[in-house]
């Protein structure tokens, strides 16, 4: 199984790309991960890719399509895989067509009203899961794994407006590229808890194993 998680910055496409990998053993690949895993190794791509990310703009395709591809060179991808968070532009989709034929974009469709508070009240741990301030009660580490949660530096309002724009412009596209190669599915998120919306996910993707 090879996917693409599609959908705007607070979509949910974190949690469900956790989920996902964990049920279908497909591994998760997420190019915001690798980059933020690199400004914290201080790495030279960390030192590139911060300005774009502070700035709320897509790091370079050329560098992040080299990335990828690299990673989907490794062995542990053979039994699948999903992209969240890649590709983000229609220069990177055409990238990805000539080194990996994916089987399907989930697209996640939100309420770009409700982006704004779900982003900015996101806390985040090292191991992947994500809360709301809203639902945490003052607990400050992660229910599954005891971690620090923290929030990421991107997710202001600021930041926020800027990627929201990024991806109108940039990656909201793919959504017709992947429909006209038949290769879309949509999943509409609405007010629906992460267990409705990874039931809706699930109901998508056993049809295709
Ligand atoms: P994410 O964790 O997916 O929200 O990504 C955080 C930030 O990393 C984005 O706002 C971009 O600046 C950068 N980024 C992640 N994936 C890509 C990509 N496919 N192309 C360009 N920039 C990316």
């Amino acid at each position: 199984m090879k996917l693409i998680l599609l959908g705007a910055p607070g979509a949910g496409k974190g949690t469900q790309a956790t989920r996902i990998a964990e049920k279908y053993g497909v591994i998760h690949i997420s190019t915001g991960d690798i980059f933020r895993a690199n400004i914290k190794g201080g790495t030279e791509i960390g030192k590139l890719a911060k300005s774009y990310i502070d700035a709320g703009k897509l790091v370079p395709d050329s560098l992040t399509c080299d990335i990828v591809k690299d990673r989907l060179e490794k062995d542990d991808v053979k039994a699948g895989y999903l992209l969240d968070g890649f590709p983000r532009s229609l220069y990177q989709a055409e990238e990805l067509s000539k080194f990996a034929d994916i089987d399907l974009c989930l697209n996640f469709e939100v309420d770009t009203a409700l982006i704004m508070d779900r982003i900015c009240g996101r806390r985040v741990c090292a191991c992947g899961e994500s809360y709301h301030v809203s639902t945490l009660g003052g607990k400050t580490t992660c229910a599954k794994c005891g971690g620090e949660l923290y929030q990421r530096e991107d997710d202001n309002p600021e930041t926020v407006k800027a990627r929201l724009d990024t991806y109108n412009v940039m990656t909201a596209p793919l959504i017709a590229y992947y429909a006209a190669q038949n290769k879309l599915a949509t999943v509409v998120c609405g007010t629906k808890t992460p267990d409705e919306v990874f039931e809706a996910v699930c109901e998508v993707l056993d049809k295709l194993d």
